[in-house]
């Protein structure tokens, strides 16, 4: 069975778009945590940075070259966004597909 991101890019499952191009598909978090918190899924499923070595090592870049056009898109390039990968159990990682988070449209706490 497909997981939910690949129903989702199937548009099995509705999803509110913001970006697409043949690798990655991008669309709004369900239960965002800043006024912009968009995913961008990678449509060659893996499972988190554990699961995507060297010889799939351009999923990073597809996936960060498009987050870097969505924040200009959305712009926040300019005011700062934030890139999150969550990769297992204690990152509490919920969907076992890679993605990238990006945050912004406000100041965030300093976490790192
Ligand atoms: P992660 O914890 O890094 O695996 O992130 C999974 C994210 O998917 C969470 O931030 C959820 O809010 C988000 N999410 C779950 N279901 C959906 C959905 N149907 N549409 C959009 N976002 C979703």
């Amino acid at each position: 069975m497909d997981d939910l991101f690949v129903r989702i890019i199937n548009g099995e499952i509705p999803s509110k778009k913001v970006f697409e191009n043949d690798k990655v598909y991008a669309f709004e978090d369900i239960n965002p945590k800043a006024p912009v918190h968009v995913l961008v899924v990678h449509k060659e499923p893996t499972e988190n940075i554990n699961d995507t070595g060297l010889d799939k090592a351009y999923i990073y870049s597809d996936l960060f070259l498009a987050a870097r056009e969505i924040a200009k898109k959305l712009n926040i390039d300019k005011t700062g966004f934030r890139t999150i990968i969550n990769s297992g159990p204690d990152s509490g990682q919920e969907v076992y597909h890679m993605h990238v988070h990006i945050l912004g449209g406000k100041k965030m706490q300093n976490l790192v």
